[in-house]
């Protein structure tokens, strides 16, 4: 459900869309992780989103790992402050397809550990169970009773 006031076909010539938005682009962002294959990857993942403002999403088969928080800069009226200081990122970014009006759908979206651990569990063959270590098994068998005939 799209919650904007004006269309992107309503602009007028010369309008420019960001001045309806309320910065949604500078609260967030989003970095590539690699693809989860094992159950250690999976961890990490559930890992990070125990941390909170954080949600993993998958795009076309690639993997984000987003990271919520308002950029500094951002003022009341949601313009930049730091606009002839502002990094790369933020000049070569544009309205063409940002997330102005998009419903905050991904392919695969996590947002809890326990979204993620459910998905892992799902996806991947079931968990090994550990064997005991030899060092582990030696201390038992010193913690055995000894029986004095
Ligand atoms: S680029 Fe898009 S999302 Fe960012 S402020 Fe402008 S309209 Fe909003
Ligand atoms: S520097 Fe400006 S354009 Fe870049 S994220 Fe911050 S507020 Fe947005």
């Amino acid at each position: 459900m799209s919650t904007v006031t004006v269309k992107r076909s309503d602009l007028k010539s010369g309008e420019v869309l960001c001045s309806y938005c309320t910065a949604r682009c500078c609260r967030y962002f989003a970095l590539p992780i690699e693809t989860p294959t094992t159950w250690e990857d999976y961890d990490h993942m559930r890992w990070y989103i125990m941390h909170g403002h954080c949600a993993i999403f998958v795009d076309e088969d690639v993997w984000f790992l987003m990271v919520y928080g308002d950029c500094k800069y951002i003022l009341p009226d949601y313009r930049c402050g730091n606009y002839e200081d502002r990094p790369q990122i933020c000049r070569t970014y544009t309205t063409d397809d940002c997330e102005y009006d998009n419903d905050g759908t991904y392919d695969r979206l996590f947002e809890t550990p326990e979204q993620i651990w459910e998905y892992a569990h799902a996806v991947l063959p079931p968990k090994k169970k550990k064997r005991k270590g030899k060092s582990k098994i030696k201390a038992e068998k010193l913690q055995l009773p000894v029986v004095h005939v």
